[in-house]
Protein backbone atom coordinates (compact mmCIF):
# COMPACT_ATOMS: atom_id res chain seq x y z
CA UNK A 1 0.00 0.00 0.00
CA UNK A 2 0.70 3.49 -0.73
CA UNK A 3 0.62 5.06 3.21
CA UNK A 4 0.51 8.72 4.50
CA UNK A 5 1.70 9.20 7.95
CA UNK A 6 0.70 12.13 9.64
CA UNK A 7 2.94 13.04 12.70
CA UNK A 8 6.61 12.42 12.28
CA UNK A 9 6.95 12.14 16.29
CA UNK A 10 8.17 8.62 18.24
CA UNK A 11 4.78 7.30 17.31
CA UNK A 12 4.79 7.67 13.52
CA UNK A 13 8.01 6.98 12.83
CA UNK A 14 7.75 3.72 14.82
CA UNK A 15 5.01 2.76 12.41
CA UNK A 16 6.53 4.57 9.29
CA UNK A 17 10.36 2.42 9.74
CA UNK A 18 8.09 -0.87 10.52
CA UNK A 19 5.52 -0.47 7.52
CA UNK A 20 8.50 0.00 5.12
CA UNK A 21 10.34 -2.68 6.40
CA UNK A 22 7.18 -4.58 5.50
CA UNK A 23 7.30 -3.86 2.00
CA UNK A 24 4.86 -0.67 1.76
CA UNK A 25 5.47 2.91 0.24
CA UNK A 26 5.52 5.06 3.19
CA UNK A 27 5.07 9.37 2.83
CA UNK A 28 5.83 11.16 6.07
CA UNK A 29 4.77 14.52 7.07
CA UNK A 30 5.20 16.54 9.90
CA UNK A 31 4.01 20.48 10.31
CA UNK A 32 7.26 21.20 12.56
CA UNK A 33 10.42 22.87 11.16
CA UNK A 34 13.00 19.74 11.93
CA UNK A 35 12.51 16.26 13.31
CA UNK A 36 11.61 16.18 17.02
CA UNK A 37 7.72 16.36 18.24
CA UNK A 38 7.52 16.42 21.95
CA UNK A 39 11.60 14.99 22.04
CA UNK A 40 12.38 18.47 20.70
CA UNK A 41 16.09 20.39 21.01
CA UNK A 42 15.81 23.68 20.67
CA UNK A 43 19.07 25.16 19.16
CA UNK A 44 19.78 29.30 20.48
CA UNK A 45 22.47 31.75 18.98
CA UNK A 46 23.32 34.15 21.48
CA UNK A 47 26.23 36.81 21.18
CA UNK A 48 28.03 33.92 19.02
CA UNK A 49 27.54 31.24 20.73
CA UNK A 50 24.53 28.42 20.85
CA UNK A 51 22.83 26.94 23.14
CA UNK A 52 21.17 23.62 23.60
CA UNK A 53 18.02 22.58 25.23
CA UNK A 54 15.90 19.06 25.26
CA UNK A 55 13.14 21.20 25.89
CA UNK A 56 10.31 18.18 25.84
CA UNK A 57 11.05 14.64 27.17
CA UNK A 58 14.14 15.12 29.45
CA UNK A 59 14.87 11.07 29.27
CA UNK A 60 12.95 8.05 28.24
CA UNK A 61 13.15 4.38 30.08
CA UNK A 62 12.30 0.92 28.20
CA UNK A 63 10.79 -1.35 29.89
CA UNK A 64 9.16 -3.25 26.91
CA UNK A 65 11.40 -5.94 25.20
CA UNK A 66 10.64 -4.27 21.66
CA UNK A 67 11.32 -1.16 22.43
CA UNK A 68 14.94 -2.46 25.16
CA UNK A 69 15.89 -3.93 21.69
CA UNK A 70 15.30 -0.59 19.91
CA UNK A 71 17.42 1.51 22.15
CA UNK A 72 20.36 -1.13 22.18
CA UNK A 73 20.66 -0.38 18.74
CA UNK A 74 20.72 3.23 19.12
CA UNK A 75 23.33 3.10 21.69
CA UNK A 76 25.25 0.63 19.17
CA UNK A 77 24.83 3.82 16.57
CA UNK A 78 25.55 6.24 19.31
CA UNK A 79 22.58 7.86 18.72
CA UNK A 80 21.50 7.39 22.84
CA UNK A 81 23.22 6.80 26.04
CA UNK A 82 22.37 6.06 29.58
CA UNK A 83 21.97 9.18 31.69
CA UNK A 84 21.49 7.42 35.37
CA UNK A 85 21.67 10.83 37.41
CA UNK A 86 17.68 10.77 35.85
CA UNK A 87 17.09 7.79 37.59
CA UNK A 88 18.41 4.12 36.85
CA UNK A 89 16.96 3.08 33.56
CA UNK A 90 17.17 6.15 31.67
CA UNK A 91 18.62 6.88 28.33
CA UNK A 92 18.90 10.27 26.04
CA UNK A 93 19.43 11.04 22.42
CA UNK A 94 22.79 12.28 22.07
CA UNK A 95 24.23 14.86 21.50
CA UNK A 96 20.85 15.84 21.67
CA UNK A 97 16.91 13.79 22.71
CA UNK A 98 15.73 14.63 18.65
CA UNK A 99 18.86 12.25 17.73
CA UNK A 100 16.52 9.10 17.59
CA UNK A 101 13.83 11.17 15.62
CA UNK A 102 16.46 12.29 13.57
CA UNK A 103 17.65 9.09 12.45
CA UNK A 104 14.32 7.71 12.08
CA UNK A 105 12.89 10.56 10.08
CA UNK A 106 16.09 10.13 7.64
CA UNK A 107 15.25 6.50 7.10
CA UNK A 108 11.02 7.19 6.56
CA UNK A 109 12.37 9.99 3.80
CA UNK A 110 9.73 12.50 6.16
CA UNK A 111 9.26 15.81 5.12
CA UNK A 112 8.63 18.68 6.87
CA UNK A 113 7.21 21.93 7.38
CA UNK A 114 4.29 20.42 5.77
CA UNK A 115 0.98 20.66 8.03
CA UNK A 116 -1.59 18.92 6.78
CA UNK A 117 -5.60 20.28 7.08
CA UNK A 118 -7.79 17.59 6.52
CA UNK A 119 -8.27 14.37 4.62
CA UNK A 120 -10.00 13.68 1.21
CA UNK A 121 -11.95 11.11 0.27
CA UNK A 122 -11.73 10.31 -3.87
CA UNK A 123 -12.64 6.98 -4.85
CA UNK A 124 -10.72 4.74 -2.58
CA UNK A 125 -8.05 6.49 -1.82
CA UNK A 126 -7.08 9.57 0.48
CA UNK A 127 -5.59 12.55 -0.61
CA UNK A 128 -3.87 15.27 1.87
CA UNK A 129 -4.75 18.96 2.11
CA UNK A 130 -1.29 20.59 2.65
CA UNK A 131 0.51 17.84 1.23
CA UNK A 132 1.24 17.58 -3.06
CA UNK A 133 -2.08 17.38 -5.21
CA UNK A 134 -1.07 14.62 -7.16
CA UNK A 135 -0.10 11.97 -3.94
CA UNK A 136 -2.94 9.70 -3.97
CA UNK A 137 -2.90 7.20 -0.64
CA UNK A 138 -4.34 3.66 -0.18
CA UNK A 139 -4.49 4.45 3.83
CA UNK A 140 -3.64 6.81 6.18
CA UNK A 141 -1.85 6.40 9.51
CA UNK A 142 -2.76 9.86 12.00
CA UNK A 143 -0.05 10.19 14.57
CA UNK A 144 -0.60 13.44 16.32
CA UNK A 145 -0.96 14.83 19.99
CA UNK A 146 -4.66 13.93 20.40
CA UNK A 147 -6.13 17.60 20.73
CA UNK A 148 -4.86 17.72 17.28
CA UNK A 149 -6.47 14.71 15.98
CA UNK A 150 -10.21 16.02 15.84
CA UNK A 151 -9.88 18.33 13.05
CA UNK A 152 -8.19 16.14 11.00
CA UNK A 153 -10.56 12.82 11.28
CA UNK A 154 -13.69 14.75 12.17
CA UNK A 155 -15.55 14.42 9.06
CA UNK A 156 -14.47 10.95 7.57
CA UNK A 157 -13.51 8.76 10.65
CA UNK A 158 -16.16 10.48 13.70
CA UNK A 159 -15.37 7.73 16.08
CA UNK A 160 -11.76 8.36 15.77
CA UNK A 161 -11.88 11.97 16.49
CA UNK A 162 -14.73 11.10 18.95
CA UNK A 163 -11.91 8.67 21.07
CA UNK A 164 -9.28 11.54 20.30
CA UNK A 165 -11.37 13.88 22.35
CA UNK A 166 -12.23 12.16 25.21
CA UNK A 167 -8.63 12.81 26.10
CA UNK A 168 -7.14 15.14 27.94
CA UNK A 169 -3.19 16.36 28.65
CA UNK A 170 -1.48 18.32 31.04
CA UNK A 171 0.04 21.38 29.86
CA UNK A 172 3.79 22.29 30.61
CA UNK A 173 5.48 25.85 31.04
CA UNK A 174 9.33 25.05 30.34
CA UNK A 175 12.08 27.68 31.19
CA UNK A 176 15.67 27.14 29.13
CA UNK A 177 18.51 29.12 30.77
CA UNK A 178 22.09 29.41 30.23
CA UNK A 179 24.37 30.97 33.35
CA UNK A 180 27.60 32.46 33.07
CA UNK A 181 28.89 29.60 35.86
CA UNK A 182 28.17 26.65 37.81
CA UNK A 183 24.97 26.48 39.25
CA UNK A 184 25.52 25.20 43.00
CA UNK A 185 22.97 22.26 42.46
CA UNK A 186 22.84 18.30 41.81
CA UNK A 187 22.31 17.78 38.04
CA UNK A 188 18.87 17.19 38.73
CA UNK A 189 15.78 18.15 41.25
CA UNK A 190 12.11 18.16 41.33
CA UNK A 191 9.24 18.73 43.57
CA UNK A 192 9.89 22.66 44.47
CA UNK A 193 7.71 24.95 44.50
CA UNK A 194 6.25 25.62 41.22
CA UNK A 195 8.95 23.34 39.87
CA UNK A 196 8.15 19.77 38.64
CA UNK A 197 11.47 18.50 37.22
CA UNK A 198 14.56 20.77 36.65
CA UNK A 199 18.06 19.42 34.98
CA UNK A 200 21.51 20.50 33.92
CA UNK A 201 20.91 20.03 30.24
CA UNK A 202 24.76 20.37 29.84
CA UNK A 203 25.49 17.15 32.22
CA UNK A 204 23.74 14.93 29.74
CA UNK A 205 26.13 12.55 27.91
CA UNK A 206 27.18 14.35 24.43
CA UNK A 207 26.18 17.97 25.56
CA UNK A 208 29.02 20.88 25.87
CA UNK A 209 29.98 19.97 29.29
CA UNK A 210 31.70 23.69 29.47
CA UNK A 211 28.25 25.64 29.29
CA UNK A 212 25.86 25.77 31.96
CA UNK A 213 22.64 25.24 30.78
CA UNK A 214 19.11 24.08 32.68
CA UNK A 215 15.67 23.21 31.76
CA UNK A 216 12.90 24.07 34.69
CA UNK A 217 9.84 22.55 34.08
CA UNK A 218 6.63 23.89 35.82
CA UNK A 219 4.31 21.24 37.43
CA UNK A 220 1.02 20.43 35.86
CA UNK A 221 -1.10 22.67 38.08
CA UNK A 222 0.90 25.76 38.00
CA UNK A 223 1.43 25.60 34.32
CA UNK A 224 -2.57 25.32 33.75
CA UNK A 225 -2.71 28.60 36.54
CA UNK A 226 -0.70 30.04 34.23
CA UNK A 227 -1.05 28.89 30.26
CA UNK A 228 -2.26 31.80 28.77
CA UNK A 229 0.71 34.36 30.02
CA UNK A 230 3.40 35.24 28.27
CA UNK A 231 6.43 33.23 28.04
CA UNK A 232 9.01 36.15 29.03
CA UNK A 233 7.03 36.55 32.70
CA UNK A 234 6.52 32.87 32.89
CA UNK A 235 10.19 32.37 32.36
CA UNK A 236 11.30 35.21 34.90
CA UNK A 237 9.15 33.38 37.52
CA UNK A 238 9.97 29.51 37.29
CA UNK A 239 14.14 30.90 37.52
CA UNK A 240 12.82 32.62 40.51
CA UNK A 241 10.93 29.56 41.80
CA UNK A 242 14.38 27.37 40.87
CA UNK A 243 16.81 30.51 43.07
CA UNK A 244 13.91 29.62 45.96
CA UNK A 245 15.05 26.04 45.41
CA UNK A 246 18.51 26.24 44.65
CA UNK A 247 20.36 29.45 46.28
CA UNK A 248 22.17 32.17 45.14
CA UNK A 249 22.74 31.59 41.23
CA UNK A 250 24.94 32.50 38.76
CA UNK A 251 24.57 35.45 36.04
CA UNK A 252 22.02 34.53 33.39
CA UNK A 253 23.37 34.54 29.68
CA UNK A 254 19.99 33.59 28.14
CA UNK A 255 16.72 33.06 29.33
CA UNK A 256 13.37 31.91 27.22
CA UNK A 257 10.73 30.01 28.17
CA UNK A 258 7.61 27.68 25.81
CA UNK A 259 4.72 26.22 26.55
CA UNK A 260 3.46 23.36 25.64
CA UNK A 261 0.09 23.35 25.60
CA UNK A 262 -0.19 19.57 25.44
CA UNK A 263 2.61 17.73 26.88
CA UNK A 264 1.15 14.79 28.99
CA UNK A 265 -1.42 12.87 28.48
CA UNK A 266 -3.84 10.45 30.91
CA UNK A 267 -2.98 6.54 30.15
CA UNK A 268 -5.02 4.72 28.30
CA UNK A 269 -5.20 1.24 26.94
CA UNK A 270 -6.16 1.09 23.57
CA UNK A 271 -2.22 0.70 22.30
CA UNK A 272 -3.41 2.32 18.78
CA UNK A 273 -6.67 1.56 16.58
CA UNK A 274 -7.73 1.43 12.58
CA UNK A 275 -10.54 1.04 10.57
CA UNK A 276 -9.96 -1.16 8.31
CA UNK A 277 -12.85 -0.13 5.63
CA UNK A 278 -11.55 3.13 5.32
CA UNK A 279 -7.63 2.08 6.10
CA UNK A 280 -7.34 5.35 8.42
CA UNK A 281 -5.19 3.71 11.87
CA UNK A 282 -4.65 6.17 15.02
CA UNK A 283 -1.67 6.10 17.24
CA UNK A 284 0.83 7.91 19.64
CA UNK A 285 0.91 8.36 23.34
CA UNK A 286 -2.18 9.17 23.91
CA UNK A 287 -3.32 5.83 23.20
CA UNK A 288 -0.75 4.13 25.38
CA UNK A 289 0.77 6.35 28.15
CA UNK A 290 2.75 10.05 28.76
CA UNK A 291 6.05 8.70 27.66
CA UNK A 292 8.00 8.34 24.97
CA UNK A 293 8.28 4.20 25.01
CA UNK A 294 4.72 4.65 24.75
CA UNK A 295 4.51 6.53 21.64
CA UNK A 296 7.36 4.04 20.24
CA UNK A 297 5.33 1.23 21.13
CA UNK A 298 1.46 2.55 19.88
CA UNK A 299 3.30 3.20 16.45
CA UNK A 300 4.57 -0.18 16.68
CA UNK A 301 0.84 -1.55 17.19
CA UNK A 302 -0.42 0.70 14.32
CA UNK A 303 1.74 -1.49 11.76
CA UNK A 304 0.89 -4.52 13.07
CA UNK A 305 -2.81 -3.97 13.18
CA UNK A 306 -2.32 -2.29 9.60
CA UNK A 307 -0.26 -5.75 8.53
CA UNK A 308 -3.37 -7.45 9.89
P1 LIG B 1 4.66 13.99 19.23
O1 LIG B 1 6.07 13.85 19.64
O2 LIG B 1 3.91 15.18 19.73
O3 LIG B 1 4.62 13.96 17.63
C1 LIG B 1 3.51 14.42 16.91
C2 LIG B 1 4.02 15.14 15.67
O4 LIG B 1 2.89 15.51 14.86
C3 LIG B 1 4.74 16.45 15.97
O5 LIG B 1 6.06 16.39 15.44
C4 LIG B 1 3.88 17.53 15.30
O6 LIG B 1 4.67 18.55 14.71
C5 LIG B 1 3.15 16.72 14.24
N1 LIG B 1 1.86 17.27 13.83
C6 LIG B 1 0.80 17.62 14.61
N2 LIG B 1 -0.24 18.03 13.85
C7 LIG B 1 0.17 17.95 12.56
C8 LIG B 1 -0.45 18.23 11.31
N3 LIG B 1 -1.72 18.67 11.24
N4 LIG B 1 0.25 18.05 10.15
C9 LIG B 1 1.55 17.59 10.22
N5 LIG B 1 2.19 17.30 11.38
C10 LIG B 1 1.51 17.47 12.54
N6 LIG B 1 8.26 11.17 28.05
C11 LIG B 1 9.15 10.37 28.70
O7 LIG B 1 9.23 9.17 28.39
N7 LIG B 1 9.97 10.89 29.68
C12 LIG B 1 9.94 12.22 30.02
O8 LIG B 1 10.73 12.66 30.86
C13 LIG B 1 9.02 13.06 29.36
N8 LIG B 1 8.94 14.37 29.68
C14 LIG B 1 8.20 15.20 28.91
C15 LIG B 1 8.24 16.57 29.14
C16 LIG B 1 7.55 17.44 28.32
C17 LIG B 1 7.63 18.91 28.56
C18 LIG B 1 6.80 16.93 27.25
C19 LIG B 1 6.11 17.87 26.30
C20 LIG B 1 6.70 15.57 27.03
C21 LIG B 1 7.38 14.68 27.86
N9 LIG B 1 7.32 13.31 27.67
C22 LIG B 1 8.18 12.49 28.36
C23 LIG B 1 6.32 12.71 26.77
C24 LIG B 1 6.93 12.30 25.42
O9 LIG B 1 7.68 13.35 24.89
C25 LIG B 1 5.77 11.95 24.49
O10 LIG B 1 4.96 10.95 25.11
C26 LIG B 1 6.19 11.43 23.12
O11 LIG B 1 7.30 12.13 22.60
C27 LIG B 1 4.99 11.55 22.20
O12 LIG B 1 5.31 11.11 20.88
P2 LIG B 1 4.19 11.18 19.75
O13 LIG B 1 4.80 10.71 18.51
O14 LIG B 1 2.97 10.48 20.25
O15 LIG B 1 3.79 12.72 19.64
Amino acid sequence: MRIAIIGAGMAGLSCAVQLREAGHAVSVFDKGRGPGGRMATRRMEHEGETFAFDHGAQYFTAREIAFQARVRAWEAEGIVAAWPAAKEGAWVGTPSMNAPIHAMAEEAGAIFGTRIHALERVGHQWRLAGASDEEMFDAVVVAVPAEQVAPLLASHAPDLAEDARDVTSEPCWTAMVAFEGRVDAPDTLSEAGAIGWAARNSAKPGRDAEQECWVIQANPRWSRAQLEREAENVGEELLAHFARAVGDLPAVLFRTAHRWRYAMCEKNDAGALWDADLRIGVCGDWLSGPRVENAFLSGLELARLIEG
